[in-house]
């Protein structure tokens, strides 16, 4: 049992200690220090400027030369096994909508056989994809909707595959871009990430990054340009670890990010 006399508080040379770091308090509570350091990020990424036409012209000029021909990784046979690929592609990776879509695209390649498939088999071919309850829903009424409304056509048009269950903005410009040569670009969370790093068009959602990177990417490589930055944004400029050492625009990139 301790005595009275070893509870005395112990005289030391030490320095006493700095007093503990004040706490935010509250949901996902940060320290002071991380929320100055979060604002500082944020005031020098304000402060930072697009690249210029030169060096964006010679980014692409990059790209193009290491793959002429850029594919994006998503398994389809005609425009509308793509819609429905990108359509279940949706918080998920490629790879597991392919797995999927192989037997599924075997038995239904058009909206007709969708149609006639009906949801509960559609469910349960997609039934390893996440939110496959909805998405085959959804893939069984933008089917139906192509049939009735558009003559069993994926219509050419962002507006109008807008109207689908299942497809906004992002999925009709991939489906634009890869199933028809249409020079859009679809922003997914690489191609955000990639364009504000580098930085190509600098913006706070896909649409301000979409609307930018059009306005600055040269007519040339605007075809490509999206399967060119979602596949650096994959492979390379990865979202924790970056791998700036065998990046082929680390030259020309100014990411505070860069680890080279
Ligand atoms: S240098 Fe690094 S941060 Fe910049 S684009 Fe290349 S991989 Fe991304």
């Amino acid at each position: 049992m301790p005595t009275k006399k070893s509870l005395a508080p112990i005289k030391s040379a030490t320095p006493p200690k700095a007093p503990a770091k004040r706490v935010v308090k509250g949901a996902g509570a940060a320290s002071i220090p991380a929320v100055a350091a979060v604002k500082t990020a944020a005031k020098r990424q304000k402060a930072r400027k697009p690249a210029d036409k030169a060096t964006i012209h010679e980014i692409f000029t990059r790209f193009q030369a290491a793959n002429p021909e850029p594919k994006g990784e998503l398994e389809y046979v005609n425009a509308f096994t793509l819609l429905v690929a990108v359509v279940l592609s949706a918080q998920a990776t490629d790879v597991g909508v392919n797995k999927a879509t192989r037997t599924l695209f075997a038995i239904a390649d058009t909206p007709a056989e969708m149609v006639a498939l009906g949801e509960d088999k559609i469910r349960d071919m997609v039934k390893t994809i996440g939110l496959f309850r909805n998405k085959a829903k959804n893939v069984l009424a933008l089917s139906q909707i192509l049939l009735e409304r558009f003559g069993g056509e994926v219509p050419r048009s962002r507006e109008l595959l807008e109207t689908l269950p299942g497809v906004g903005r992002k999925t009709a410009n991939v489906v634009l871009n890869t199933a028809f040569g249409e020079p859009t670009i679809a922003v997914d969370t690489h191609l955000f990430r990639v364009s504000n790093r580098i930085p190509l068009a600098l913006g706070k959602t896909p649409l301000e990054v979409e609307l930018g990177l059009e306005k600055v990417i040269p007519a040339e490589f605007k075809r490509h340009a999206h399967h060119w930055l979602i596949l650096h944004g994959r492979y390379v400029c990865k979202a924790r670890r970056p791998e700036c050492e065998r990046c082929i625009i680390s030259d020309l990139c100014t990411s505070p990010e860069k680890r080279v």
